[in-house]
């Protein structure tokens, strides 16, 4: 079934503004491996990933041949299509074999986390394309007698509360919604509402709603960007009948968690004062945690690592998301990065988080009873 642990990292294009002042590249791809260097110390190291993707609309160097233009003989550039066909299908695939599935982005503030999570217009990005495939291949002919059921329940954390997206702000819990633990089933987020969707277009406009309940801070470094962690869960549950008795035989049941993290720049960079920096220490709080559970597994992953304790508890992001990021999913991280220089240190951090998950030895299994 492949490795439970997928790392793509993605480079941005520069923005105009970067182009204008002539900002400095300070990556380059070559098949899965991603190099950083940084021209004033020297430093360079490389890193290898399962994908290494490059901008596709040739506004940076070429990492082949250096040129502006778009040269067919990268292998690595990517645009939404390829992303998808790479990261989304086998996030489906799993999904039909149940499995628990977890794709999620990271990186700093602007560096093209929601443009591969989302999208942005005509650009739609994984989250879009996976809700119209996922009905596409429900309509298809089926070998066996099956029926398919598909909820949806979308979440923001914001300064460590839980709030539930496809509620209004007006009709919302004081202080977030509660997470809580059942000894079977494992945890859940208490009243989070989880809606049946029957197509498509049933999704897409709890989207939009969930998306125009969202909090969203603006910082220097971003003005439309959200400080908020974004978690939407499609739970996909199918059952399976007798072909001649018509009598029900299982059920394979598989949430998809599809996370849009908050920017993981440290407070400071984002100019951030008052509200703000208590804020960026809550943010700091579930990603930071995020990073100790991840580190804890990749030791879990070593020979003689099983006794290691993995810290899920200790915020609100790594407990939603335990059932999804735990022993037995498949997980998925695209850690986006920026090309310009003067990003090195958000960008060497973001690599170094990658390579962590990457060392990561899931033992994925099925949830099937
Ligand atoms: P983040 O969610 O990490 O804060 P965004 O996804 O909003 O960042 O990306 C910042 C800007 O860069 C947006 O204008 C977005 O359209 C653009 N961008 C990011 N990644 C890409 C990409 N791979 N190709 C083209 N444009 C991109
Ligand atoms: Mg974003």
């Amino acid at each position: 079934m492949g490795d439970s642990v997928k790392v793509a990292v993605r480079v941005r294009p520069f923005n105009s503004r970067e182009r204008q002042e002539g900002a400095e590249l300070c990556v380059s791809m070559n098949g899965g491996t991603t190099k950083i260097w940084s021209k004033e110390t020297g430093f360079e190291k490389e890193f290898n990933f399962d994908y290494s993707y490059w901008s596709h609309d040739g506004s940076i160097e070429d990492p082949v041949t250096g040129m502006l233009k778009k040269a067919s003989s990268s292998s690595n550039y990517a645009d939404q299509q390829t992303v998808f066909n790479d990261l989304g299908v086998e996030v489906l695939d799993n999904a039909w074999n149940g499995y628990h599935v977890c794709l999620f982005a990271y990186g700093q503030t602007g560096s093209g986390k929601s443009y591969s999570i989302v999208g942005y217009g005509a650009n739609k990005g994984i989250i879009p394309i996976t809700c119209e495939e996922i009905f596409t291949r429900i309509r298809q002919p089926q070998p066996k007698k099956i029926d398919f059921q598909v909820e949806v329940s979308m979440l923001e954390i914001y300064n460590e509360q839980v709030q539930d997206l496809l509620v209004p702000p007006a009709g919302r819990e004081k202080g977030g919604l509660k997470v809580r633990e059942n000894p079977k089933t494992g945890v859940y987020v208490e009243g989070l509402k989880k809606v049946i969707v029957g197509s498509y277009q049933d999704i897409s406009n709890w989207l939009d709603k969930g998306n125009e309940h969202r909090t969203v801070g603006a910082t220097q470094m971003n003005a439309t960007s959200s400080r908020a962690h974004t978690v939407l869960t499609i739970s996909f549950t199918q059952l399976f009948y007798d072909e001649n008795t018509g009598k029900p035989l299982n059920r394979k049941q598989s949430d998809i968690n599809l996370v849009d993290l908050a920017g993981s720049e440290r407070a400071g960079k984002t100019g951030a004062t008052g509200d703000r920096l208590a804020e960026g220490s809550n943010i700091n709080k579930s990603l930071s945690c995020l990073g100790k559970v991840i580190t804890a597994l990749a030791k879990k992953s070593q020979p003689g690592g099983k006794g290691e304790v993995v810290p899920y508890r200790e915020s609100k992001l790594t407990r939603i998301l335990q059932n999804a990021l735990g022993g037995n999913s498949k997980t998925t991280m695209i850690a986006a990065i920026s090309p310009a220089s003067y990003n090195f240190d958000e960008t060497l951090s973001t690599l170094r988080y990658a390579d962590q998950v990457k060392a990561i030895k899931n033992k994925a299994i099925v949830n099937e009873t």
